[in-house]
């Protein structure tokens, strides 16, 4: 199964992948993770992209398209994967088209999860993550059992994202309603495209996501 989580930055797309990945065995993509790997290990094209992570601005198209190209052809995603993150603007999409026809594979659907700017802001200000395995927290949303140890891992060092900042989101918002909404109603017009009401606690959230991976 081949599924796009959609939604703005802060909506609960990584949060909802890693429990597909966990629960049903299909590998998370996460673009954002990947160039955050690459910035921390300082390639090339780390280098490229960190300066416009860092200002809250999409990477270019080549970079991310190049990545999810070589990445889905990896062992692991022949059983499927969930791309989070990814594509973010119509060309991106587009490439993603050419690159699955190519390989003889199907989109199955495109979930768009819908929350309003206020929740974001408050989600994305509360946001960390497990240093060690990255499972995702939230200082009130999403609290580890014991406090200060990861539930996945048992890990004691949690990290926050150098763009999860007040002054940083307000450009990503606007990166997204600009050039990342437009890839909608490309996705509707092919019929693949579902909603879920993403301002619902996580738990109803996956079941809206399992009741439409379901169908
Ligand atoms: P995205 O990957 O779309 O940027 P995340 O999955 O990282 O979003 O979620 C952003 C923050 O909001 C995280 O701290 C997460 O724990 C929290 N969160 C995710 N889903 C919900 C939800 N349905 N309700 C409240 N908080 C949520
Ligand atoms: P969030 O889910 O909070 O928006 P991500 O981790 O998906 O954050 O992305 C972080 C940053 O990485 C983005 O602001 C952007 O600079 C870059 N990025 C991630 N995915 C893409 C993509 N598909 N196209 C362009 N830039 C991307
Ligand atoms: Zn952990």
């Amino acid at each position: 199964m081949i599924v796009i989580l959609f939604g703005p930055p802060g909506a609960g797309k990584g949060t909802q992948a890693q429990r597909i990945e966990r629960e049903k065995g299909l590998v998370q993509l996460s673009t954002g993770d990947m160039l955050r790997a690459a910035v921390g290990a300082g390639t090339e094209m780390g280098l490229k992209a960190k300066a416009k992570m860092e200002a809250g601005q999409l990477v270019s198209d080549d970079i991310v398209i190049g990545i999810i190209r070589d990445r889905i052809q990896e062992d692991d995603c022949k059983n499927g994967f969930i791309l989070d993150g990814f594509p973010r603007t119509v060309a991106q999409a587009e490439a993603l088209d050419g690159m699955l026809d190519a390989q003889g594979l199907k989109l199955d659907a495109v979930i768009e999860m819908k929350v309003d700017d206020n929740a974001l802001v408050d989600r994305i200000s509360g946001r960390y993550t497990c240093a060690k395995c990255k499972a995702g927290y939230h200082d009130t949303n999403l609290k580890p059992k014991v406090d200060g140890v990861c539930d996945v891992c048992g890990g004691t060092e949690f990290s926050r994202r150098a763009d999860d900042n007040a002054a940083t989101v307000g450009k990503r918002l606007e990166e997204y309603y600009a050039l990342t909404a437009p890839v909608l109603p490309y996705y509707a017009e092919k019929g693949v495209l579902q909603q879920v009401d993403g301002m619902a606690g996580i738990e109803e959230v996956a079941a809206q996501i399992d009741a439409v991976l379901a169908a």
